[in-house]
């Protein structure tokens, strides 16, 4: 089967085509013919070797998977040949306790799908049955292309972390990039006061539109003027929850934050590091809370949310997988607004 992968980590110009043989379900197990997937944050940390993991190469990212069921293996039940179906994007080992209450991403041995084993970006991928769900019926294939791990990141931090609720505010850090975008649409639905952070003055307008009460501009020489600026247009009082999928400095955050207010955080493209001044943490009774993925049953919650809201992903492009380094060049671009989608089209 062909892919797009890499034998060695580096800018776009890494990714080639490879042929790689094609996989068989084992028990419990389908694959997944991919029609449509889509560029996230994690694919370039893996192909630029931004995470600092060692893995094994040659390396196939992706891990949005948008697709009709291919094959199922041994005792797969719920699931059949020809289903149209989306994956949830983490693996737990299927036998602890956190896996048998469904909470696979607090498994000591969770995987990501184009982190720990090959992604999206080849024509197959083999998963645990239970990783597979059927998407409601009123979003396209392309669409669901570019769904999946933003929207349910997105709809676990707002909604599983923070415990959001309407009438509260909002800070949206990162508000143009993959998930910040969808945070922003998720918060408004939930009738949240949505302040939205971006570095660029000209994707006010779109963030405006996607749902932005406000809209900020990130001046990393001048984090009290943000802070000022926050704290005047919640009344003084800060925000009751700070998504941030970028690694604002912590400190910063809570400055902007209400007494009692929850910070949720899940991106460190700012920031790997941040100080956290503990007294001014607790003289807020704040909350810093971390999510890295979401279990199946938060990806099914999500897209029922998200489809009763009317949702839908906002598309800045659509190629072919085989065009992943200029994928990978558009989404590091900072003109960049909405999902990079990519079509698994392939000249045979
Ligand atoms: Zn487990």
């Amino acid at each position: 089967m062909k892919a797009m992968g890499f034998y060695n980590t580096g800018g776009p110009e890494v990714l080639q085509e490879i042929d790689v043989p094609e996989m068989l379900p084992s028990k419990g197990e389908i694959i997944i013919r991919v029609n449509f997937t889509s560029v996230n944050n994690l694919d370039v940390l893996m192909r630029s070797g931004g995470t600092k993991m060692n893995f094994n190469l040659p390396h196939i990212p992706g891990t949005d998977v948008s697709g009709i069921v291919e094959k199922i293996g041994e005792g797969v039940t719920g699931i059949s040949e020809g289903d149209r179906v989306i994956s949830s994007t983490v693996y737990g080992c299927g036998s602890c306790r956190q896996c048998a209450s469904g909470n696979e991403t607090l498994c000591k041995s969770w995987k990501v799908l184009g982190m720990h084993v090959w992604g999206s970006y080849a024509e197959l991928v083999r998963i645990p049955s239970w990783m597979a769900i059927k998407p409601p019926k009123s979003y396209s294939q392309e669409e669901l292309g570019c769904m999946p791990l933003s929207l349910s990141v997105s709809w676990n931090a707002l909604k599983v972390a923070a415990k959001a609720k309407a009438s509260e505010t909002a800070i949206i850090f990162g508000a143009s990039g993959n998930s910040g975008l969808f945070s922003l649409m998720l918060a408004k639905a939930m009738g949240l006061k949505t302040i939205a952070v971006t570095r660029s003055e000209k994707k006010k307008p779109s963030l405006k539109k996607a749902g932005a009460d406000h809209v900020l501009i990130l001046n990393q020489q001048s984090p009290e003027t943000l802070q000022k600026e926050a704290i005047e247009l919640t009344n003084g009082e800060g925000a009751e929850i700070i998504i941030d999928p970028i690694g604002n400095p912590i400190d910063s955050s809570i400055a902007m934050l209400s007494h009692g207010g929850r910070i949720v955080t899940f991106g460190t493209s700012l920031s790997a590091e941040s100080q956290l001044s503990i007294k001014k943490f607790y003289w807020k009774s704040a909350s810093l809370i971390g999510v890295h993925n979401v279990s199946a049953k938060e990806l099914n919650d999500a897209f029922t949310f998200a489809e009763k809201k009317g949702i839908r992903p906002i598309i800045n492009s659509k190629l072919r997988v085989a065009q992943a380094q200029e994928a990978h060049r558009i989404f590091s671009s900072s003109e960049a607004f909405g999902k990079i989608l990519m079509e698994h089209k392939w000249q045979h």
